[in-house]
């Protein structure tokens, strides 16, 4: 299958990515996504942390306001819950519907670059392959590389200090 934009990652770079290549024409894209769509951000990282820490907070400021039991016990079954609401349990269902409301494709599988704007997608024992017209775009973690080795990016290379692996966001790769 061609599209003229293949994205390899669906994390929020990767969304953006596919969502500005598109938007507004008759280009069409596909994220390719190997665990869920929304990435890091909406799982593991930005979402739950504010989840579990803003009750932490508001506790900590109720605590020193006063007027208030010295000891508000913390609930860390409830706390779990909230970060499961906020998480959507683990399903990303929703931003899966908002690719496809948005004209992109949510390609299942691990993403593998075999060849010029040629992508494989492997997942478990299947394999199919996507080309892109115009672009590939890996938007995943960059692998841990020695201090040799260089990477070619079109980006500035923005290093996120807080991400678990603070790499450049997105890489381009033109025919
Ligand atoms: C605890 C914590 C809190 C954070 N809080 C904030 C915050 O408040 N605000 C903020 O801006 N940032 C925050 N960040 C940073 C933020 O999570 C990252 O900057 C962001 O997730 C990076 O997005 P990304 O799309 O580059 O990568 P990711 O979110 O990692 O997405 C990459 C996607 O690519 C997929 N993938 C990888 N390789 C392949 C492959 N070969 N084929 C198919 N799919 C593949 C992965 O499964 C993943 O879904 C936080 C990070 C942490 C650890």
């Amino acid at each position: 299958m061609t599209y003229d934009v293949v994205v390899i990652g669906a994390g929020p770079v990767g969304e953006n990515a596919a969502d500005y290549a598109i938007r507004g024409s008759e280009r069409t894209a596909v994220m390719v996504e190997r665990e869920l769509v929304g990435g890091e951000c909406s799982y593991y990282a930005c979402i739950p942390s504010k989840a579990l820490l803003r009750p932490i907070e508001v506790r900590a400021s109720a605590t020193h306001l006063g007027g208030l039991p010295a000891e508000i016990a913390l609930d860390v079954p409830a706390l779990l819950a909230r970060r499961d609401y906020w998480v959507s349990d683990y399903s990303d269902a929703g931003q899966e519907k908002w690719a496809l409301g948005a004209g992109i494709d949510v390609a299942r599988g691990t993403g593998r670059l075999v060849g010029e704007r040629r992508v494989l997608i492997t997942s478990g024992h299947s394999s199919r392959e996507v080309t892109a017209r115009h672009a590939v775009v890996v938007a995943t973690p960059a692998p841990r590389r020695s201090s040799k080795a260089t990477v070619m990016t079109s980006s500035r290379g923005s290093r996120c200090p807080c991400s678990r692996r603070a790499s450049p966001r997105a890489r381009v790769l033109f025919p």
